[in-house]
C-alpha cells in the first residue's frame, strides 16, 4: 500500500497547529473506531491510518522529519511510498487513541451508552457495559481484576444449536436459509427492494422443529461468569477496555457480543490526582518548618522518609520523583508533590502561650516586607 499523505488523511493543511490536528484526529478516530464498526475491515484500516497519521503529526520531532523527508525514518531517504514508515497495527492505533485522552466511553457512544450495537445481524449477542471502580493505588501500577457478571451464555445442553439431542436444524422455509427476506415493491417511480431480517428464523437461516428443552431453542441461557480484566496503569475515569467476544452469546450459535469495562476512578482520601502526579498536603508545625525535620509521608506505594529543610515555607512543593502514577504508555511515572502547609495551633495551654509570646519578641521570626510568597510555586509545579 502506498503511504498516504498524513495531512490529507486527517484533512488538515500543512500549517495546522497541534490543536487542529488533535481535533481532526479525534473526529475521524471516533468515526472509524472498531468498537463502533464491528467486523468492518474498511473502518479498521481507516482507524489505523488516522492513528498512524496522528502518531506522527502530534509529535513535533516526528512531524518535522516527516515534513522534510516524507516519512519518519531518518535512515530511509527514498521519500514517499518507499516503505519508509513504520509498522503500525491495530493495537498501536488503539493505544494512541487511549493515550491521547480520547479513550472515553461517552465520547464514542454518547452519554447514555446506548446505540453501540450498530446494525449487526439479529442473531449476534448484545454488548454489555460494566462500570469498574478502581482505587488510585491500582491505577498507579496497573492491576488485574476479577469481575463477576451475569450474561447469556452458550447453552451447554445443545452447545448453542438450539436443537434437542439427536435433532438438527433445518433450512428456514421463509428465507431459504438466507436469514433475510426481500420485498419488492413497485410504484410509479420504479421498483424498490427492501431487505429485512427474516421473522421466522430471526436471521439464523435455520428453524428447529425439535427444540432443546434447556434453552427453548435459543441456544443460550442466563448464567454467571467471572472475567479477568487486565487494567493498564495510568487509566482515568471514562476510559474503557473492550473484551471482545465476552458479551452475551448470540442466538443459536451466533457470534458473541463484547464487554465494555468503563473505568471509574474512586476519590482518594489522602491524595489528589493531577494527570499522573499525585498531590499530598503535608501539615508542619512552626518548629518543624523553622528547624527542619525528617518525616515519613504516605505514598501510593507505602511510606517513605523525606527531609524537610530548615526554613521551609508554607506552599513549598517537595517533589518525590517517580512516586506518582505510571504513564499509560508505560514510559515512566508521574511524581508525588508534597505541598507544605503550616499548622497553626488553635488551643494553647498557658505555658505554650508564654513560649509563643516570647517567640514573638524575637526579631528573626517576623516576615520582612516584600518577601516573596511561595504560592506561585504551587501553580508552577502543577503546570508541568
Ligand atoms: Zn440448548
Ligand atoms: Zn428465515
Amino acid at each position: 500500500m502506498a503511504k498516504e499523505d498524513y495531512y490529507e488523511v486527517l484533512g488538515v493543511d500543512r500549517q495546522a497547529d497541534a490543536e487542529e490536528i488533535k481535533k481532526a484526529y479525534r473526529k475521524l478516530a471516533i468515526k472509524y473506531h472498531p468498537d463502533k464498526n464491528k467486523d468492518d475491515k474498511t473502518a479498521e484500516e481507516s482507524f489505523k491510518t488516522v492513528g498512524e497519521a496522528y502518531a506522527v503529526l502530534s509529535d513535533p520531532e516526528k512531524r518535522a522529519r516527516y515534513d522534510r523527508f516524507g516519512h519518519v525514518d531518518p535512515g530511509n531517504m527514498s521519500g514517499f511510498g518507499g516503505g519508509g514508515g513504520f509498522d503500525f497495527d491495530l493495537s498501536d492505533a488503539l493505544r494512541i487513541f487511549m493515550e491521547g485522552g480520547f479513550g472515553n466511553f461517552s465520547d464514542l457512544f454518547g452519554g447514555g451508552g446506548h446505540g453501540f450495537q450498530g446494525g449487526r445481524r439479529a442473531y449476534r449477542g448484545s454488548d454489555l457495559q460494566i462500570s469498574l471502580k478502581l482505587k488510585l493505588e491500582d491505577i498507579a501500577t496497573g492491576t488485574t481484576k476479577k469481575i463477576k457478571i451475569s450474561k447469556l451464555k452458550t447453552c451447554d445442553e445443545c452447545s448453542g444449536s438450539g436443537a434437542a439431542k439427536g435433532a438438527s436444524p433445518s433450512r428456514c422455509p421463509t428465507c431459504q436459509g438466507r436469514g433475510e427476506v426481500r420485498r419488492v415493491s413497485r410504484s410509479f417511480l420504479g421498483q424498490f427492494v427492501q431487505a429485512s431480517t427474516c421473522p421466522q428464523c430471526s436471521g439464523t437461516g435455520e428453524v428447529i422443529e425439535n427444540k432443546c428443552s434447556q434453552c427453548g431453542g435459543e441456544g443460550r441461557q442466563k448464567g454467571d461468569v467471572t472475567l479477568s480484566v487486565n487494567i493498564p496503569a495510568g487509566v482515568q475515569s471514562g476510559n474503557y477496555l473492550t473484551l471482545r467476544g465476552q458479551g452475551n452469546a448470540g442466538l443459536r450459535g451466533g457470534p458473541n457480543g463484547d464487554v465494555f469495562i468503563v473505568i471509574e476512578e474512586q476519590q482518594h482520601k489522602t491524595f489528589e490526582r493531577h494527570r499522573d502526579d499525585v498531590v499530598y498536603n503535608l501539615l508542619l508545625s512552626f518548629p518543624q518548618a523553622a528547624l527542619g525535620d525528617d518525616i515519613e509521608v504516605p505514598t501510593l506505594s507505602g511510606r517513605v522518609k523525606i527531609t524537610v529543610p530548615s526554613g521551609v515555607q508554607h506552599g513549598k512543593v517537595l517533589r518525590l520523583k517517580g512516586k506518582g502514577i505510571k504513564h499509560l504508555n508505560g514510559a515512566g511515572s508521574g511524581d508525588q508533590l508534597v505541598v507544605v502547609n503550616l499548622y497553626t495551633p488553635t488551643k494553647l495551654t498557658p505555658d505554650e502561650r508564654k513560649i509563643f509570646q516570647e517567640l514573638a519578641e524575637c526579631e528573626g521570626v517576623n516576615p520582612k516586607e516584600g518577601e516573596r510568597s511561595f504560592f506561585g510555586k504551587v501553580k508552577e509545579a502543577f503546570r508541568s
